[in-house]
């Protein structure tokens, strides 16, 4: 018998040989699944009593003639009567791929996994296509249905004493690829590697005699109760990692895993585990595999969980993912938002068990998870609510305390005088040793902040957390770093603040896109005699810009790094230092210094006189008078500069001092450190 299948378009079948030209392989993840649907449905007939002969060997069986250039799926499932396959195959089936093309024609990729072409997928990869079956019901005739990718088929009785279905794929020229036996191998093991019914690839082989030889035994490519199907309560831990192994073969054993069972709004199984965690959320990301009915659709789960939680490995199988839709779609469909929320807070809670039953643990494993909890508590408010229970603060100590605990222990000590509680932190305990033993001296506590996402997780902290600001110990002198009362008056006169900030400035290096400030600080005499800092503000907004950029951000990575160069007054080598420059300097700084007073008083006077009055109210002379004395002025200055930069440049000590605050933060390079090397060699002459 001859027919005509109802599509509207005469050959829509180049159409869908171009499409999802990347994508053929899922043919044969469409045909084993349906071949499994048909096997299963029999043995729920089988199990309710409307099928009452032999089930026998239900095995499905793939196989590849590589000289006819044939594939064939072959199930000894319900098989199909002649008036089945018009309704199911001709009917349906085509009506499906026809409503899918036309749904999709602009958005092939964005479809998961390409569900919902089925059957039809078939003709992506052949030129023609047969069925041969015989259905499960009593007194059917077998039949034969072929088409060759034309509106047209073929439908006939034929002889087959085997119930079940045989389909066979006369492969096209330009899809040869899949004839190989390693490439049907790689497909099976991608997409059918969970299936429900045992699937076979020809025979297991046997190394003998030097060679491969096949053996009698069948060649399963499934594992038909992954664990993820299995009660919890059958599992050990054991088994769980054994199946982590068998989906990740290279990995190192998870930290946990987390079983997911949900029946009710929709059906969930799974298992999610931690990872061992790198530091770089990018190796970790893509490793989850999402099933329907233990059929392997597709490991890029974004869309359906949340982004944080594409950091965990494992398994999610649920027929309720719309899978023939596009992600953007996805993400605003009823029973994926449910089922992502739904693993969040399973994650939470077993995060939440495992540090209340066993925070030992927990600790030994924080630095694993801290990315993957640092990371959530960004992106979703709900699990930040859950994780301000568990997650820890790591001290520079390598102490954990929770929230509340840290809280509490650092109360006490270091709340400034305006009552903010202050969170002391470094980002990098080798480079800012120096500051945490200043600041741990002052019995301040100093956390850890090395993370990948800690510039932000420090950001969201100050906003959630009442009254608190997070400093970190690099950004001001220890005195300055929580203030507890106002700045110390000053004991220096002016005079000696300006000769000791000059004496400073004249000496700064010239480096590359930094620039340093002066300031004259009356720290104790057993702190370092300079200590350089950088503003808590500028640093962040610099560190934000590196990692977001565009906009106002840019603006800040643009602008060059501010370092203060912090004086210390009561520093007896400073105390030297001044006290040497005025004894040598006083005698030709005093009679400038007298100069410019007198300068600023007659330019003070003459801009007071003019004060309110119009620009042609002023008398030219007094106009020509302001221009000289300004000029005058800069002249003295730059005379005065030039005796304290004659005197820095007789003191080694001040390079050297420099060079020192410069070498213990990391900024001392290049030439710059070279001459240091070699000055303090110098001086050991
Ligand atoms: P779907 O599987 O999504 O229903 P398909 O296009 O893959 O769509 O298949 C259409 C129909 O053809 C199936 O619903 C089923 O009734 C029938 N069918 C396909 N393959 C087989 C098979 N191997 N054995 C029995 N029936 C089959």
């Amino acid at each position: 018998m001859k027919g005509n299948i109802g599509v509207t378009s005469d050959n829509i079948f180049p159409i869908i040989k171009k499409f999802l030209y990347s994508d053929h392989e899922i043919f044969l993840r469409e045909l084993v699944s349906n071949a499994v649907d048909a096997t299963q449905k029999l043995k729920t007939l089988a199990s309710v009593g409307e099928f009452k002969g032999e089930l026998g060997d239900l095995t499905v069986r793939v196989s590849v003639n590589k000289k006819k250039k044939t594939i064939t799926v072959t199930d000894r499932g319900i098989g199909m009567t002649a008036d089945e396959i018009e309704k199911y195959i001709n009917q349906i089936a085509f009506s499906g791929a026809e409503e899918f093309l036309d749904k999709y024609k602009d958005d092939a990729n964005a479809i998961i996994g390409h569900f919902g072409l089925g059957f039809y997928s078939a003709f992506m990869v052949s030129k023609e296509v047969e069925i041969q079956t015989l259905s499960f019901k009593e007194g059917s005739k077998a039949a034969r249905w072929v088409c060759d990718g034309n509106p047209e088929y073929q439908l006939d009785e034929m002889d087959k004493a085997e119930r079940g279905t045989s389909i066979v794929l006369h492969i096209d020229d330009d899809n040869k690829d899949f004839l190989e036996e390693a490439k049907i191998t790689e497909l099976l093991t991608k997409y059918c590697k969970f299936l429900p019914i045992p699937v076979a690839f020809g025979k297991k082989k046997e190394w003998k005699d030097g060679k491969d030889v096949e053996t009698d035994e069948d060649n399963i490519i499934n594992d038909t109760t992954p664990a993820w199907t299995r009660k919890p309560s059958e599992l050990k831990e054991e088994d769980y990692n054994k199946f982590y192994r068998d989906l990740y073969p290279m990995s190192e054993d998870p930290l946990f895993s987390i079983h997911l069972n949900v029946d009710y709004p929709f059906h969930l199984t799974g298992i999610l585990y931690f990872p061992k965690v790198k530091n770089n959320i990018e190796l970790q990301r893509n490793k989850i595999q999402l099933y329907c009915n233990q059929v392997f659709v597709t490991d890029a789960v974004e869309g359906i969980v949340p982004d944080f939680l594409t950091l965990l490995h494992g398994v999610i199988d649920s027929p309720d993912i719309p899978l023939n839709v596009s992600r953007s779609y996805l993400q605003s469909d009823s029973n994926v938002k449910k089922i992502s929320s739904h693993i969040t807070k399973k994650v939470a809670d077993r995060l939440q068990e495992i540090f209340k039953n066993d925070r030992a643990q927990f600790e030994a494993k924080w630095d694993s998870l801290r990315l993957f909890i640092i990371y959530g508590m960004l992106t979703d408010e709900k699990f930040y609510e859950r994780a301000e229970k568990f997650v820890l603060f790591k001290n520079t100590e390598q102490k954990c305390f929770t929230f509340e605990e840290y809280k509490t222990l650092i109360k006490e000590n270091q709340t400034d005088k305006e009552g903010s509680l202050i969170y002391l932190y470094a980002n990098d305990a080798e480079n800012q040793h120096s500051y945490i033993e200043a600041a741990r001296k002052k019995g301040y506590d100093v956390l850890l902040m090395d993370g990948q996402l800690d510039i932000h997780w420090v950001s969201q902290l100050e906003q959630k957390f009442e009254k608190s600001r997070f400093v970190r110990v690099d950004s001001d002198i220890v005195e300055r770093l929580i203030r507890k009362t106002d700045d110390p008056q000053h004991q220096l006169t002016e005079s000696q603040r300006q000769a000791l900030s000059a004496l400073f400035e004249t000496q700064l290096p010239a480096l590359d896109k930094i620039e340093f400030s002066v300031s004259l600080e009356q720290m104790t005499p057993d702190a370092p005699p300079l200590v350089i800092t950088q503003s808590e503000f500028m640093r962040r907004m610099k560190e934000m810009s590196a990692t977001q950029g565009g906009g106002m951000m840019s603006f800040y990575g643009e602008l060059p790094d501010n370092y203060t160069l912090s004086v210390n007054t009561a520093h007896p080598l400073i105390e030297k230092l001044l006290h040497d420059e005025e004894q040598i300097c006083a005698e030709k700084v005093a009679p400038i210094e007298s100069e410019i007073k007198l300068l600023s008083e007659r330019v003070e006077a003459l801009k007071a006189a003019h004060k309110g009055k119009k620009e042609e109210e002023i008398p030219q002379a007094e106009k020509e008078e302001l221009t000289t004395l300004e000029k005058q002025q800069t002249e003295a200055k730059q005379r005065q500069k030039e005796v304290i930069t004659q005197f820095a440049v007789s003191q080694p000590s001040v390079r050297q001092l420099i060079d020192l605050a410069l070498l213990s933060t990391n900024l001392l390079k290049g030439e710059a450190l070279s001459r240091f090397v070699k000055r303090s060699v110098e001086t050991m002459l």
